[in-house]
């Protein structure tokens, strides 16, 4: 068992209805025990974490198939007047241990900068939810040679002000826009790279055993055949999976494959 833990994320995005949601929440939960050593969340469309939530049989915020439930966004307020938001206690209240913040859909079509992705993630660990920091270049700036720039801007602009504490509470996710949903995954080489140079900028935040504590999920078009060879990378200690998140057996297969690779 290496230091970090292997985390597998699951971000249903806008899919789904009521039934077909807690259909998949309870294969999943009753699969789990298939790749324990490594820790599964669900992201559901915030509408449905309750029955979600019902599914897994979560109560005071302990779950017990292991099957943690996350939101896919969070407002960074604790209540007020902001209509069609949802604030970080909400989502504990409701059962969620984590939220996904960041994710590149947020930060291109609703303007998400890395400082309210920032306000996001500090706000989600006030609360006490582990925030799932998502960093990516898009395909341009990968041919443009300016990948490590772009992600560590975005490191340093996201986690500003973060503590130890606050680190190693987190999960960075580095997905690559070009590899989102496309079917292109980065190589095993070109996602261990980025992830390398995501741990040394964490260590330049805080310290070493810090940066080397910290959970780094790679995402995009993660699926069961190339998960393995993921799962091997040094640094990639888990996946932010969408498409295949969406078929029980896909999901259980890739986390599979990170318990294996624990
Ligand atoms: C995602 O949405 O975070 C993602 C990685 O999607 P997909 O696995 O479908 O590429």
């Amino acid at each position: 068992m290496g230091i970090r833990r292997r985390i597998v994320a699951g971000n249903w995005k806008m899919n789904l209805d009521r039934a077909g949601a807690v259909a998949l929440a309870e294969a999943v939960a009753s699969g789990a025990t298939s790749s324990v050593g490594c820790n599964l969340i669900l992201c559901p469309p915030s509408i449905y974490l309750s029955p979600v939530a019902n599914a897994l049989k979560i109560s005071k915020g302990e779950s017990p198939s292991g099957v943690g439930l996350g939101g896919q966004n969070l407002h960074d307020q604790p209540k007020g007047a902001f209509t069609g938001e949802i604030a970080p206690a909400m989502l504990i209240d409701i059962g969620c241990s984590s939220c996904i913040v960041g994710h590149s859909e947020r930060r291109t079509l609703f303007g998400e900068n890395d400082a309210i992705v920032n306000g996001k993630a500090k706000a989600a660990l006030a609360a006490g939810l582990t925030p799932i920091i998502c960093v990516g270049e898009t395909l341009e700036e990968r041919e443009q040679n300016r990948t490590a720039a772009v992600v560590t801007e975005q490191i340093k602009g996201s986690l500003e002000g973060f503590s130890s504490a606050d680190l190693t509470g987190s999960i960075v996710a580095y997905e690559p826009v070009w590899a989102i949903g496309t079917g292109k995954v980065a190589t095993p080489e070109q996602a261990q790279e980025v992830h390398a140079l995501i741990r040394q900028q964490l260590a330049n935040l805080t310290d070493e055993e810090t940066a080397n504590r910290v959970v780094i999920q790679y995402g995009g078009s993660v699926k069961p055949d190339n998960a393995g060879i993921l799962a091997a990378q040094q640094d990639i200690d888990g996946a932010l999976v969408g498409g295949a998140s969406l078929k029980a057996d896909d999901f259980l297969a890739i986390a599979k494959h990170f318990a294996d690779a624990s």
